[in-house]
């Protein structure tokens, strides 16, 4: 059976990757099965344990890295996150398509591991943009802000690195414009 596709989707963080994310897994064109990482971050109201991420302990993330059963995990905002590597190699080999979101540190130890994944590397459309987006998110904790806009702007570096970038002028367009990548990508491929 031929193997599935990897999608990266990266980007600064704050960026709109959620609903880009979205968008391209409720898309029956494309049959993205999300990546669910593990996370030391705590659950948000809104998230479900087994969906939105694996929340796990200190603890149980040191054993996962320890045991190499992630394929890339960092440090972000001084939680830790992880893409388990058992979950997308099944998937792959069954044929289904994945989508992993990662922040960008984390695409280059996934593209060594699996070469023939597809990254793009999602844009604010201006700086002012990204800073007012990640203000009105995280207004209640000024520390934060600072970090992420930091962070933000050293991830932006990185985007010339990367084949496919997509600015984010509006979340429906960008996801499109992925879309098609994705379909011509999965139709050279049956081309092979
Ligand atoms: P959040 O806490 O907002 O859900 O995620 C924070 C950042 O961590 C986002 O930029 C998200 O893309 C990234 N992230 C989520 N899961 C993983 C993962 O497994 N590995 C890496 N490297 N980053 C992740």
């Amino acid at each position: 059976m031929a193997k599935g596709l990897v999608v990266i989707l990266t980007g600064a963080s704050s960026v709109g990757k959620g609903k880009i994310r979205d968008l391209l897994l409720a898309d029956e064109d494309l049959k993205l099965f999300f990546s669910i990482s593990e996370t030391t971050r705590p659950r948000k109201e809104n998230e479900v344990d087994g969906k939105d991420y694996y929340f796990v302990s200190y603890k149980q993330f040191a054993e996962s890295v320890k045991n190499k059963e992630l394929l890339e995990y960092t440090e972000f905002n001084g939680y830790y996150y992880g893409t388990p590597k058992a979950q997308v190699d099944f998937l792959v080999s069954k044929g289904k398509n994945v989508l992993i979101e990662v922040e960008a540190q984390g695409v280059g130890p996934i593209k060594l591991n699996i070469p023939d994944s597809v990254a793009f590397f999602v844009m604010p459309a201006s700086e002012e943009e990204l800073e007012r987006q990640i203000t009105e998110r995280y207004k209640d904790d000024e520390a934060s802000v600072a970090r992420r806009l930091n962070k933000a702007k050293m991830e932006m570096e990185l985007a010339p690195l990367f084949r496919n970038v997509v600015t984010n002028e509006d979340g429906e367009a960008a996801y499109k414009q992925i879309k098609e990548v994705i379909l011509t990508v999965l139709e050279n491929r049956k081309n092979r």
